[in-house]
């Protein structure tokens, strides 16, 4: 049995966090988690640092990652626990997927230094090499130029997906991403499938078709699910076989959210470990 309270969802500095994997493992270890899965977006860079840093502060380590997915407009996150870091498919995307949101980056950067003072080199101040880039550390670069308060104040203005800056970028379907996670041996499980309104696109048949696909779970206990979406989930969870599960999305102090705020049963990650084939958790010495 895996030591609780488990949070199967945290984001360091090699995605969108704020803190180094080490920093994040040792959050983790004093907000009093027994397991915590690092699960940074479209990268694995973070994994050896995480499992050297719970070595040292005891508590058990799932390796993990959120895969972006576009979904039409929706661009849609399934977490992925265990699975193999170097299966080929699962490398060759996520480098594509990281180029994109750079790319994608410097186009929203472009478009917003024609109104505000801010540049490229802005942003890559935010960042260091490899991380993988996203709205928040142009965030961070609003932040620094005075601009805006915080990253929720950017992400309500100018980075608000209608605020007039916004790009998309490449990414897989949701159902070439839990096929891809399942045949790298991980588990995939559905992150926030009801913020923001999203699972009135997410419908019921389309998270039939991930489940069919091998879908393991949808993340239920997430402060961003509406509670009529959390019952929804619930619902789906019993009609297609599927697992609940909770998790905080730390991402430092990038957001409000702590760790711990939302966890997971011990008995879902139990069948997550004994479901896996990639990769293995990092269990501390008791
Ligand atoms: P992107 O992936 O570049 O489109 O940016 C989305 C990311 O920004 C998500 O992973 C969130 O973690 C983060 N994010 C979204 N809304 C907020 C917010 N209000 N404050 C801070 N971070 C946010
Ligand atoms: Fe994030
Ligand atoms: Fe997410
Ligand atoms: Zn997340």
């Amino acid at each position: 049995m895996p030591n609780t309270p488990i949070d199967l969802h945290t984001h360091s500095a090699v995605s969108d966090g704020t803190e180094t994997p080490t920093q994040l493992i040792r959050s983790a270890a004093r907000a009093g988690l027994g397991t915590v899965a690092i699960t940074d977006h479209d990268s694995t860079a973070g994994w050896q640092e995480a499992i050297a840093a719970a070595s040292v502060s005891g508590i058990n380590v799932i390796p993990g990652m959120e895969l972006s997915t576009n979904y039409g407009p929706a661009s849609v996150h399934v977490l992925a626990y265990l699975f193999d870091p170097l299966n080929r498919t699962i490398v060759t995307e996520t480098a594509r997927i990281r180029d994109g949101r750079l790319r994608r980056a410097e186009r929203i950067v472009e478009k917003i230094s024609q109104d505000y003072d801010l540049t490229w080199d802005d942003v890559l101040a935010e960042s260091s090499d490899g991380t993988t880039l996203g709205r928040p550390h142009i965030a961070d670069a609003l932040v620094r130029k005075g601009h805006v308060v915080n990253r929720s104040a950017a992400f309500e203005s100018i980075l608000h997906w209608q605020g007039g800056y916004y790009e998309k970028y490449y990414a897989p379907s949701p159902l070439e991403g839990v096929k891809m996670i399942v045949a790298a041996g991980g588990v995939p499980v559905l992150a926030h499938p009801a913020a923001h309104g999203k699972y009135r696109q997410l419908t019921g048949s389309v998270i039939k078709s991930l489940a069919d696909e091998g879908l393991f779970g949808l993340e239920v206990n997430h402060r961003d699910n509406s509670p009529e979406g959390r019952e929804f989930l619930l619902e789906l969870c019993a009609k297609y076989g599927l697992e609940a599960t909770g998790a905080s999305d730390y991402h430092g102090v990038g957001k409000p959210n702590q760790l711990a705020e939302n966890t997971t049963e011990p008995e879902v990650l139990d069948k997550i470990i004994a479901r896996a084939t990639g990769s293995k958790p990092f269990f501390a010495a008791a």
